[in-house]
């Protein structure tokens, strides 16, 4: 991985020579003499944290932890103050306007590296929370919950827009034999595979989650069911030319898919349309495995 990028922005060329060599050794410095090439710097190399000394030539460090507070694409970057200034007007001011915290000069190395440590910590946690929330921690897709939300946000969007929307529901066949053969990490690598071959297949607006154990879903917005069902051809016959190799030995696998489309002007969820992809998917099955097959509104 690589290390965190740290903006340090002091107008004093010795203080950020004291902080380049402080913290260049764990992460990645970049800084910057003046307030102006600051504001630059955290648009073009989005550091994970700012040390802001507040005493400088204008803007001063309040005004630019401003402005980055103001704009969208630096709002989230932490600002911890370094500065001379002790008195509490100045501190409160500080917090008031999104600094996460406070270093006093001259400040003591321990200590700095400390809440520097602290707030990449804590940065690095609300990272992986938020995509837990929304993933699934196997196939990097997103997660049941997460694409219930979404694919009605999708559908209201496609009603004001009076759009098609359609779906297609994907199920690995004989997924149980798959892991009483080979074990369940191969198993495991068969579910990632797949994954990987829906994210290849699908267009950019598509939306797919892992739905279930082996079981997926693509949501695909302004597609009639043809659209969705040339699709779904696509994906089974990609998965069926793919072999993964794990531990020696080469694994085949196919999918059965279930297409169909949402009725966008009647409809309020996608639950009915779910509901038709399953039908079908059942009919792929007891065709014969390995086919897609359609179910009309
Ligand atoms: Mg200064």
């Amino acid at each position: 991985m690589e290390n965190p990028k740290i903006l340090v922005v002091d107008d004093t060329e010795e203080n950020v020579e004291i902080l380049n060599e402080l913290l260049g050794e764990e992460y990645d410095v970049l800084s910057a003499l003046d307030g102006e090439f600051a504001i630059e710097i955290a648009h073009e190399d989005s550091p994970n944290l700012i040390l802001l000394d507040i005493m400088m030539p204008d803007p001063d460090g309040f005004e630019v932890c401003r402005r980055l507070k103001e704009d969208p694409e630096t709002e989230n970057i932490p600002i911890i103050f370094i500065t001379a200034k002790t008195d509490e007007n100045s501190i409160e001011k500080a917090y008031e306007i999104g600094g996460i915290d406070y270093i006093t000069k001259p400040f003591k190395p321990k200590e700095l590296m400390a809440k520097v440590k602290r707030e990449l910590k804590l940065q690095e946690l609300y990272r992986q929370l938020e995509l837990s929330a929304t993933t699934d921690p196997l196939t990097k897709l997103y997660n049941r919950r997460y694409f219930t939300d979404t694919s009605r946000q999708l559908l209201n969007l496609a009603r004001r827009e009076k759009q098609r929307m359609s779906l297609i529901m994907l199920d690995i066949d004989k997924f149980k034999s798959v892991n009483d053969t080979y074990g369940h990490k191969a198993g495991d690598e068969v579910i990632v595979s797949l994954a990987d071959t829906i994210l290849l297949g699908k267009r950019k607006s598509d939306f797919a989650c892992r739905y279930g154990g082996e079981e997926f879903v693509v949501v695909l917005p302004d597609t009639t069911i043809e659209g969705a069902k040339e699709l779904a051809e696509k994906i089974r016959e990609n998965v069926e030319k793919k072999t993964i190799e794990t531990e020696g030995r080469s694994i085949a696998f196919t999918v059965s898919i279930g297409v169909s489309e949402i009725d966008v002007g009647k409809e309020a969820n996608i639950e009915a349309g779910l509901k038709r992809a399953d039908e079908a998917l059942y009919e792929a099955k007891k065709g014969g495995r390995n086919k897609v097959a359609v179910r009309n509104i």
